[in-house]
């Protein structure tokens, strides 16, 4: 299956019961725009190097569009549009004036330096700076991009159109960037796991979390539920899953990756087992926080966890949604879990127009306020209709569109 497929069916589920027309469901699943560029720059070595960029625009009925740039070896079309649709129906739930888009570059970071990515960076905005803009597109940060990498977006966009930060969000503070967007994808998801947990009438310390990624949404995710004394017993990256019964010690693991660019590996502390073991712990909360489509039909019936969180975006595919429904396992979708990112790059974009400046109290404060009021919408949505969090949270959201469009006449 690919990514837009698997969005596509959640989006037939969500709409079953929604009284629609055919072309408004036509027009709700297409892009408005997608556009694909060749990205080429020079490498330190004197080579030149060609990937392919991609954004794709997919609704703006409810405001100017908005998503995050993803640099990953696997970035494809299907993904970006996937993705970008998502971001529709994600700044719908949680009620931000914006539609949806998302773009990126096929390319391993990993293996540039910090010139040749600026290099890299600058040459995708020569290419795609007419289609962006602070009341059109502001793109943000997502996979192997970050404060940085939107600093240098900032800069050349600005060459071309003048000074106006608020053509991208996910700045460095430094840079007019919002204090709390770093961790807020992760606050959100912290803030959301302790929400569902308590409307199950649990309690934080009898509920084992397994947390697979440890990267910015993964790590702050942890550091939240910690403080929150859940017991987090194991975690994952690309060097293995770091497993402790009892509750590993999160703040030495920060520590520990904060030494090691990053990563987990090296970790001593606890048991470590291959990659894959993560997603068979024995917890009670699932928080998938790293690649799209990682729960399949193949593996769902290794998970033990009551609870699912998707913290990345589209880690479950529909074959897999289906199975953990009737097992009565709770998924929190993607596009409510992981809006906490996309609600702060908001409150960014709202101070760079006002030229103002927001304490770190104030956007956590106004972010766990949206994402409490889009969470109990959703909840008390499938509690009414018994349908899932993931039927509800699209059905909120694409009913917010349609509306919108019908209203505005804007397809
Ligand atoms: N990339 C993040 C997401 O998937 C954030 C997008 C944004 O801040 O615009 O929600």
């Amino acid at each position: 299956m690919h990514a837009f497929e698997a969005t596509q069916t959640y989006f037939n589920r969500a709409t079953r019961h929604i009284d629609m027309s055919d072309s408004m469901r036509e027009s709700l699943q297409m892009s408005k725009r997608e556009l694909q560029v060749q990205v080429s720059f020079h490498k330190d070595d004197g080579s030149v190097m060609n990937c392919v960029g991609y954004r794709v625009q997919h609704n703006n009925s409810r405001g100017p569009m908005k998503g995050g740039l993803r640099f990953h070896h696997e970035v494809n079309l299907d993904e970006v549009r996937a993705l970008a649709s998502l971001m529709t129906w994600k700044t719908a739930v949680v009620d931000l004036p914006y539609g949806g888009a998302k773009g990126g570059i096929g390319v391993n970071p990993k293996t540039l330096s910090a010139s040749e990515m600026e290099r890299m960076t600058r040459a995708f905005v020569d290419q795609i700076h007419d289609v962006i803009g602070p009341d059109t597109d502001i793109p943000a940060p997502d996979m192997g991009t970050d404060h940085r990498t939107m600093a240098w977006i900032r800069n050349q966009w600005e060459k071309y159109h003048g000074f106006n930060p608020a053509v991208i969000t996910g700045k460095p503070v430094e840079e007019y960037g919002a204090k709390g967007r770093e961790e807020a994808t992760g606050r959100g998801v912290g803030l959301l796991t302790f929400k569902l947990i308590k409307r199950k009438g649990r309690r934080p310390a009898e509920s084992p979390i397994a947390i697979q990624g440890f990267g910015n949404v993964g790590s702050h995710a942890a550091k939240f539920l910690h403080e929150a004394e859940f017991p987090i017993v194991a975690v994952s990256d690309v060097s293995g899953t770091y497993y402790d019964p009892r509750g590993l010690d999160i703040p030495h693991l920060l520590r520990h990756t904060l030494m090691h660019k990053g990563s987990l590996e090296g970790f001593k502390e606890c048991e470590r087992l291959p990659g894959e073991a993560l997603l068979q712990t024995d917890c009670e909360v699932l928080i998938p926080a790293a690649l799209g489509g990682v729960i399949t039909g193949e593996n769902v019936d290794q998970i033990k966890a009551k609870i699912i969180i998707e913290a990345a975006n589209g880690p479950i595919w529909p074959d897999a949604d289906e199975q953990l429904n009737e097992r009565d396992v709770i998924v929190l979708p993607d596009i409510l879990a992981n809006a906490g990112g996309v609600t702060v790059s908001y409150f960014e974009w709202v101070q760079n127009r006002q030229h103002y400046r927001w304490s770190l109290d104030r956007v956590r404060q106004e972010l766990d306020r949206t994402l409490s009021e889009a969470f109990e919408n959703v909840w008390h949505t499938s509690q009414e209709k018994n349908i899932s969090l993931r039927e509800a949270a699209f059905g909120v959201g694409i009913q917010r569109v349609k509306r919108a469009t019908e209203l505005s006449g804007s397809f």
